[in-house]
């Protein structure tokens, strides 16, 4: 009886499937997928967000998740003018410093969510010399180069394409910078790769080429409150840096050359701490540094990427997570924020209402012969990657 209730059944089941097979149209034999199911959906969007005083256009990309991570990033300066992330509670709201309109950045921005380069951080007394050859840059920091001169990476607009893929959105951005540009020698090829991943990861990925040996040290210049709510201090948010040593630096905050050890200091964040537990501290670095404005030397360097740095805000239960395959981090508690810039929220952005957590080589390298070389010749790739991860914590 069972053998024959098989048989019904499978002979049922052939009988259909002919039919199945005859009714449908031809189709083109699609390959078995054997991955996971993607259950989340990320998407791009491409919007118009006015023009520069030169006339050139800018645009707004817009990479989402279904887990409410909500990115725009234009193509000025590869800016990200905002990041929406869920708190513990599922809203989401936007974690990053920034402004409503591109006029706002035109007219000035402490580097607010901007692509930095050519060379992000100091270059002393705006010099460096290559092949006996002595380079001078703008310098726009007091006697110092910063974040690339008068019209670094931020300010320029970049191309833009985009890439999608199973359970990834990618923005695309390109820039020519050409042989001498801000007076770096060298045409220099630039791309710069925002992805947004259904794991709520950012990733960033940086690529540069030159004809001429050059020097290069991209960075991104997100300031974060993980609160949600600009007109909060970010004291009381929380940072974790994995790096036993950091990079002193003198009155003009550039590096002294020496690597001290975090132990004892105010610049232990082994583990999580505060940002303002000992930032009021009476110590010497801090008083340079008016702040936290250091770079950290982060371990298990020439490993690839690898944990860097977390964050926490324990109101809302943010978490952001850092990676990088870099040697440096440079943790900057916003201390030059001043309360004169319009929050994109109303009010204005008061003292430490932001920090960045902006992975690079250490500052002025160029001059340093001890640092990591930053020196990109041609024929060779400049290759960098960073990884910001969003979670909540109950
Ligand atoms: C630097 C600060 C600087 C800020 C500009 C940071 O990367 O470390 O010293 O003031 O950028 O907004």
């Amino acid at each position: 009886m069972k053998y024959l209730k098989r048989c019904t059944y499978g002979l049922a089941l052939v009988f259909f499937s002919i039919l199945n097979l005859q009714c449908k149209p031809e189709k083109k034999k699609e390959a078995v997928k054997t991955e996971t199911i993607v259950t989340k959906n990320v998407t791009i969007e491409k919007h118009d967000f006015g023009e520069t005083p030169e006339k050139e256009k800018v645009a707004l990309y817009t990479l989402k998740n279904t887990d409410g991570i909500e990115i725009n990033i234009m193509t000025y300066g590869g800016i990200i003018t905002s990041l929406k992330t869920p708190n513990k509670d599922g809203v989401s709201e936007d974690i990053v410093l920034g402004y409503n309109s591109l006029d706002q950045y035109i007219k000035s921005s402490p580097y607010f969510g901007a692509i930095i380069g050519r060379y992000g951080n100091r270059i002393a007394k705006g010099k460096f010399t290559i092949d006996g050859t002595t380079y001078t840059l703008a310098t726009n920091d007091g006697e110092n180069h910063l974040h690339g001169g008068l019209k670094g990476f931020d300010k320029v607009v970049w191309n833009a394409s985009e890439e999608t893929d199973d359970d990834s959105v990618s923005l695309i951005l390109s820039y020519l910078s050409k042989d001498m540009e801000e007076g770096y020698p060298g045409n220099l090829e630039v791309t710069v790769t925002y992805t947004l991943k259904n794991d709520n990861t950012l990733a960033i990925a940086y690529k540069a080429t030159t004809d001429k040996t050059t020097v290069v040290n991209l960075t991104q210049h997100s300031y974060f409150n993980l609160s949600g709510d600009f007109s909060k201090s970010i004291l009381d948010q929380e940072v974790e840096i994995n790096a036993d040593t950091y990079i002193p630096v003198n009155q003009t905050l550039i590096p002294t050359g020496e690597l001290a050890t975090v132990e004892g200091t105010p610049f232990d964040f082994r583990t999580m701490k505060t940002i303002g537990k000992d930032i009021e501290v009476a110590n010497d670095q801090l008083k340079k540094g008016l702040g936290f404005d250091h770079c950290w030397v982060l371990n298990d360097q020439n490993t690839g990427m690898r944990y860097a740095a977390k964050a926490y805000d324990p109101i809302s239960g943010r978490v952001l997570e850092v990676a990088t395959d870099e040697p440096g981090i440079q943790f900057y508690s916003g201390n030059f924020l001043d309360g004169t810039l319009t929050s994109k929220n109303g009010g204005t952005y008061a003292h430490r209402s932001g920090f960045c957590l902006e992975t690079q080589h250490y500052p002025d390298s160029p001059n340093q012969k001890d640092f990591p070389s930053t020196i990109l010749e041609p024929g060779k790739v400049y290759n960098s990657k960073t990884s910001f991860k969003f979670y909540v914590k109950k």
